[in-house]
């Protein structure tokens, strides 16, 4: 099914979405486009650095009033289950402008869209739970912990996974009560623009969810503000070491969820069938522009040929198309430039003496689409097997040993995620306790849920999000002593 212009695919609802959906800023406007067929969705103003100075003036000022950060874990609670309910009655729209925006067929974006929802319910939850402890100092003392809100955070986010990747950081920042500033990808900003309606919707009070929206120069006015308490980026190791930097000039608070090159590890004792599913989904979802993409496979030496035959078969029969078309398995890239980027490696890994065992083109026509590809000949450490393509591009290497699986799975600068595919009792978790890796799947890959700790290692960077590591990350404990001697001997009978 070729479609050249989405809008005539789309229901009433989501047409009116569309011509209606404005920027959040005064500076000039920047567009919008589908990565389908390269025609513009929206046009949206940028925001200034006047701008980002007012959002966070005023999210400061919310902060200090309490009018979100002191009200009773149990009405934060409230809100937070009725911000999922409203993502629910609004899901099919949500869907459409997630898949619409992001390029990714339809049913992903499904996906994504109950993660939110899961991940909104995991943090109503945990508003009650997060406690702080009584401590047994000497016994002159009594000493607890009172847990509360860090203050003013905000998030730079990346275009792959909009509203999940904006929720793993917003759900617990509100659980908390902090005031939240986001700025969403100009590659992908519409759904973060619905949830920020359906914040005041579900009653989370002015001024404490914000959202602007622009590029990497608003970005960049952001992370630069003395008025920040947290920041939180998920995106390149490029901009995650400038963020890093320029929140260094101050005490903000900085977590960072980078690129990966993370390996796909096949033993031969596997189930291959299975592992042949797990390693296609691991690559060929979102058309591998994924963080955790495992873009490298790293097959037993004894299986390679049949491996890399039964790999070829199921990628072979993927369905490229329009986030739209129904029958579309795999999506384009998000832009014209990352998909050059991505063709220009091909080139080069080819040129070196690397084969193509599948795709290796882009298509003709409207949209960013690029084949499949599947390199194989390249050496460890060659440039294309070491660095994050962010693209459906996969690198096959191989090993003989358990120990050389181990090395050749450590062996690039990144640390995000690992899956070992094995038959054989704890050679997963000996994997585990080798890889250098931030998550270890086991006979899966790219298991997601709010209750798993996620975030990388070395380059990949630091922190972690989800789970009750979020806990730790959006509040802030205070030590409170009190000397009980002091009224020691007074009688009170
Ligand atoms: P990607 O390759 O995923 O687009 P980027 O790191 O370029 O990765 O972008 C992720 C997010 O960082 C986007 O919201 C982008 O606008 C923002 N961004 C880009 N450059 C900067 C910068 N110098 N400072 C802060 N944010 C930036």
């Amino acid at each position: 099914m070729t479609i050249t212009d989405a809008r005539e695919h789309l229901d009433d609802a989501a047409r009116d979405w569309l011509d209606n959906v404005h920027g959040t800023g005064s500076g000039p406007t920047f567009e919008v486009l589908d990565p389908g067929t390269g025609r513009i969705l929206a046009e949206l103003s940028a925001a200034t650095e006047s701008d980002v100075n007012h959002a966070v003036e005023a999210a400061r000022a919310a902060f200090e009033d309490g009018r979100w950060s002191e009200r009773d874990a149990d009405h934060r609670e409230e809100v937070l289950l009725r911000l999922a309910q409203l993502v629910e009655r609004d899901f099919e729209l949500l869907v459409t402008i997630e898949a619409l925006d992001t390029g990714k067929p339809r049913a992903e974006a499904w996906y994504d869209i109950k993660e939110v929802i899961g991940v909104l319910r995991y943090y109503a939850g945990w508003c009650t739970k997060a406690t702080g402890t009584t401590i047994p100092a000497p016994r002159q003392y009594f000493a607890v912990t009172l847990r509360g809100p860090v203050g003013v955070c905000a998030a730079i986010t990346p275009w792959n996974y909009p509203l999940p990747i904006l929720m793993y950081k917003l759900a617990p920042a509100l659980a908390f009560g902090n005031s939240f500033i986001a700025k969403p990808s100009e590659l992908a900003p519409l759904s973060a623009l619905h949830f920020v309606r359906l914040c005041a919707e579900a009653g989370v009070p002015d001024d404490v969810v914000t959202v602007l929206t622009g590029a990497g120069s608003t970005g960049a006015a952001l992370a630069a503000h003395p008025g920040l308490d947290k920041i939180a980026f998920t995106g390149s190791t490029r901009t995650g070491r400038a963020i890093a930097h320029a929140a260094a000039e101050r005490p903000t608070r900085v977590s960072l969820e980078l690129g990966g090159k993370s390996p796909n590890i096949v033993f031969a004792s596997a189930d291959l069938e299975a592992a042949a599913d797990g390693v296609a989904l691991g690559i060929w979802t979102n058309a591998g522009q994924v963080c955790v993409a495992g873009s490298r496979l790293l097959v037993e030496r004894s299986i390679h040929d049949r491996f890399v035959d039964l790999l070829a078969e199921r990628t072979d029969a993927m369905v490229l198309g329009h986030s739209l078309d129904p029958e579309a398995q795999i999506g384009p890239m998000i832009s014209a430039a990352q998909r050059t980027n991505a063709e220009n490696v091909v080139a080069s890994a080819l040129d070196d003496g690397a084969v193509a065992v599948t795709g290796g083109r882009a298509l003709a026509g409207p949209g960013f689409f690029l084949e499949p590809t599947m390199l194989t000949g390249l050496a460890t450490d060659h440039p294309v097997s070491q660095e994050e393509i962010f693209g459906p591009v996969l690198v096959v290497d191989t090993f003989d040993t358990e120990r050389e699986a181990v090395a050749k799975g450590n062996a690039t600068a990144y640390g995000l995620a690992a899956g070992v595919w094995t038959g054989r009792a704890g050679q997963g978790q000996r994997m585990a306790r080798g890889l250098s890796s931030g998550t270890v799947w086991i006979n899966a890959y790219g298991v997601f849920h709010p209750t798993l700790p996620f975030g990388g290692t070395k380059a990949s960077g630091y922190g972690r999000e989800l789970g009750e590591s979020a806990v730790e990350a959006y509040t802030e404990i205070t030590t409170v002593v009190e000397d009980l001697s002091a009224g020691e001997g007074d009688d009170h009978d």
